[in-house]
């Protein structure tokens, strides 16, 4: 059996005050047992909430960082730096990153090396666009982002691994992808991952979906045999939302 993961993805979302008014709020709440909750603030509220999740079971996430360690890169955040202040975990590879700042492959899979020599784990996340969806083409999209992000690491390092399917015409606009959809992409994931290195790697690694996750449609996408949770984005942002869906697990 598969570990469950709820991570929320908050983006560019809450300042300090809003972000201690969710904590209070989600300090109140149980998580049920196979659940393994995640939050992804922004950098600026990563140590607070850290420290005030102190004694829960909560894993700090954050939402990108930089290929180098420390240097002349005005502006960036390192590994190191994220460590810490108690994120252990990097979402690398989100298609708003890949869109509107132009991060490419070479750059994601630099990004993940830094992450893993860091001891940090990876959340990885990669999705089709409408188009390739369209001219039935998003297999081989999922192919390509797979094998140059990830496919040149050495078997050990999967354990440190979790991939996140976003279709990116999924993220942010209420259209979400079909349980079916969902369940035949991750298959598909699961399938190269065993050519490429085992089934042993393909059945342990957890693989979540992403986008438009809602109360009212987790269940069902959770319920699918290969999704092993959700990277939840504008749902996470309220505490009776994002529990819902945590609890969508039950
Ligand atoms: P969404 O975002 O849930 O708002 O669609 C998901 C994501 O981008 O991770």
């Amino acid at each position: 059996m598969r570990r469950k993961i709820i991570v929320g993805n908050w983006k560019m979302n809450h300042d300090l005050a809003e972000t201690e008014m969710f904590l209070v709020d989600l300090k109140k709440q149980v998580f049920p047992e196979n659940v393994e909750v995640m939050i992804a603030p922004p950098f600026t509220s990563l140590n607070h909430t850290f420290r005030s999740l102190r004694e829960h079971p909560v894993t700090i996430v954050a939402q990108n960082m930089h290929q180098s360690i420390e240097g002349a890169f005005t502006g960036e955040i390192s590994a190191k730096m994220l460590k810490s202040v108690g994120a252990t975990t990097v979402i690398i590879g989100h298609s708003e990153r890949r869109t509107y700042f132009n991060e490419n492959s070479a750059v994601l899979a630099e990004k993940v090396n830094t992450a893993l020599e860091n001891e940090m784990n990876v959340i990885f996340c990669i999705g089709e666009e409408l188009d390739d969806r369209k001219k039935d083409n998003h297999f081989q999209q999922i192919k390509s982002q797979i094998l140059e992000g990830l496919f040149h690491l050495p078997n050990d390092a999967w354990d440190n691994v979790t991939i996140a399917y976003e279709p990116v015409w999924a993220i942010g606009t209420g259209e979400t992808a079909s349980a079916e959809q969902a369940q035949e992409m991750h298959q598909y994931i699961r399938k190269i991952i065993a050519e490429n290195y085992s089934d042993k790697i393909a059945d342990s690694i957890l693989i979540l979906y992403g986008g438009s996750v809602k109360p009212e449609n987790a269940a069902e996408i959770f319920g699918q045999p290969d999704v092993d949770g959700g990277l939840i984005g504008g749902a996470s942002l309220q505490v009776e939302d994002f529990m819902k869906i945590v609890n969508a697990f039950e």
